[in-house]
């Protein structure tokens, strides 16, 4: 489990805003699944293939976008998403500087 401090520093690195399609997150509704705006915290490369609890692996993501990016890394979702014309949000917040120069 991530502490409270770590989940309010993961939503506001992204602005409140899901890393991968750019949609307003509601804070208080992290991990209720059905609730409007909820949001899960996205291991950018996940634990499975050794991603770590650290800041620069924690990222903010709606649930649809975090269940379809499933077991890849953050940056091969990234870009299935612009092969698929689907909107990713402009790199001007520091999550995205991650992914741009990480
Ligand atoms: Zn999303």
């Amino acid at each position: 489990m991530l502490s409270n401090e770590v989940v309010e520093a993961v939503y506001d690195k992204c602005d409140g805003k899901c890393r991968y399609c750019g949609k307003k997150l509601s804070f208080s509704n992290y991990g209720l699944y059905g609730a409007r705006g909820s949001w899960q915290i996205d291991y950018s490369r996940s634990r499975m293939n050794g991603g770590t609890n650290h800041m620069n692996n924690l990222f903010p993501a709606c649930i649809p976008c975090n269940q379809e990016k499933g077991g890849r890394n953050g940056k091969s979702y990234i870009q299935a998403r612009r092969a698929q014309n689907q909107h990713v949000p402009t790199p001007e917040k520091p999550c995205l500087w991650e992914w741009l120069f990480g």
